[in-house]
């Protein structure tokens, strides 16, 4: 047996999640100076961008964004702010940025204005000759941070050991973690997923043999597990701080869905009592909620979906509909200017963003954007071409799936 008792650790992103919490629902960009003083870890930067008003920087990044032309791509995840967002070439969730990615061949650089593990999947979905940036190199993702790759194969080994390997374990490992533990994926006949393809995958999963192990966000994994029929009784949470997982091999054994015991920070604060108090003041309203949510939240609602879904059924809605949605703030509040002709509001009356998405301040995308322009490469995201080539494997399986 590998794994043995250790101590637990959290994540400092997930320490530091609720630094941008607060009830003034206005997320507006101050000048970094200001922001710095959130308590969060923040990247160092020359000091001329720190005291950048927001207009100053739009400005400074809207000229530099011209004048290098189409010699850089600028992909925005979702949950960016709105001052980063209003520059991106293309915006989406997870699945569809890594399509992007993978498609833009003529841009010599990729600026990424996403979290870490992002960036990784955009180096490795690209060319040779293009390079991946992400502008503040603090910007990671306390869900990825719960799996490391030592305890992961910890896992895997104990588990091969159990199951004798062959088909009978499939690793399905979410977007949202290290390229390191796709690797594992790919090299262990596994896949990657999003929270758009996650069924899909799981059917692939099933043709390859009987049982799963899902990484690192169990809540997408037991969600997806019950739309897909596999009951609660099948399913198991691996403790990557106990031994065997803190299940015995019998448990193990009668398992169809091993879940990795992660979880995101900024989607488990969504309550079933959120969703009630949203129905007695709006009796007609819809309740649509991430798959990332716990399953109570998930079942309390009245659908759920990737933030490409959330995006495209309050899109598709009748005018003067309602809408209480469980997702990241700054793409509640974006949708919410977006459809004028409906009311959409975020489930959780406290705003707060995904900590790490708002790193990418204004100021990072100028000074990176800058240093391009004086042929300086800042921040730039590469994975060693062995663990690139082995995590292509599980992603090339995924935009094949679907
Ligand atoms: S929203 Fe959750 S899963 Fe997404 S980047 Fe933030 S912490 Fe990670």
């Amino acid at each position: 047996m590998v794994t043995k008792l250790k101590t637990p650790t959290i994540p400092i992103t997930e320490i530091e999640q609720s630094a941008f919490c607060q009830t003034d629902e206005k997320l507006t960009a101050k000048p970094l100076a200001e922001e710095f003083d959130a308590g969060v870890r923040w990247q160092k930067l020359p000091m001329q961008y720190m005291r950048m008003t927001p207009d100053e920087l739009d400005q400074r990044i809207a000229a530099v964004r011209a004048k290098l032309g189409e010699r850089v791509v600028l992909l925005g995840h979702h949950y960016q702010r709105d001052e980063i967002i209003r520059f991106a070439d293309f915006r989406g969730d997870s699945f569809k940025l890594s399509q992007f990615a993978a498609s833009q061949q003529n841009a010599e650089h990729i600026v990424f204005c996403g979290v870490h593990f992002m960036a990784e999947t955009a180096s490795i979905l690209s060319g040779a000759h293009q390079r991946v940036i992400l502008p503040n190199l603090t910007a990671g993702c306390s869900m990825a941070d719960m799996a490391h790759i030592d305890d992961v194969m910890d896992c895997w080994d104990d588990l091969s050991n159990l199951f004798g390997g062959g088909d009978e374990l499939t690793p399905i490992t979410y977007m949202n973690s290290t390229a390191a533990i796709k690797a594992l994926c790919g090299r262990n006949g596994g896949i990657v997923c999003t929270s758009s393809n996650a069924p899909a995958t799981f059917d692939w999963a099933y043709e390859q043999g009987n049982r799963v192990l899902f990484l690192p966000d169990q809540h997408l994994g037991r969600n997806t597990g019950l739309k897909m029929g596999i009951g609660l009784d099948e399913m198991v949470v691996w403790n990557p701080f106990k031994v065997l997982g803190g299940n015995t091999e019998e448990q193990l054994s009668r398992a169809k869905l091993i879940l990795w015991q992660g979880h995101c920070s900024v989607h488990t604060r969504f309550t079933v009592d959120q969703i009630e108090q949203a129905r007695e003041k709006h009796p007609d309203v819809n309740v649509v909620v991430h798959p990332e949510c716990t399953m109570e939240a998930v079942a309390a609602a009245d659908m759920n979906g990737s933030t490409e879904y959330i995006i495209k059924v309050i899109e598709e809605a009748p005018a003067g509909s309602k809408w209480a949605v469980g997702t990241e703030i700054s793409l509640v509040n974006r949708i919410a200017a977006e459809n004028p002709d409906k009311t959409v509001f975020c489930l959780d009356p406290v705003v707060c963003p995904c900590s790490t998405m708002y790193r990418i301040h204004p100021a990072y995308l100028s000074w990176v954007l800058d240093g391009l322009d004086e042929g300086v490469t800042v921040n730039e995201i590469a994975v060693p071409d062995d663990v690139a080539e082995d995590a292509r494997v599980a992603l090339n399986r995924m935009l094949a799936v679907v």
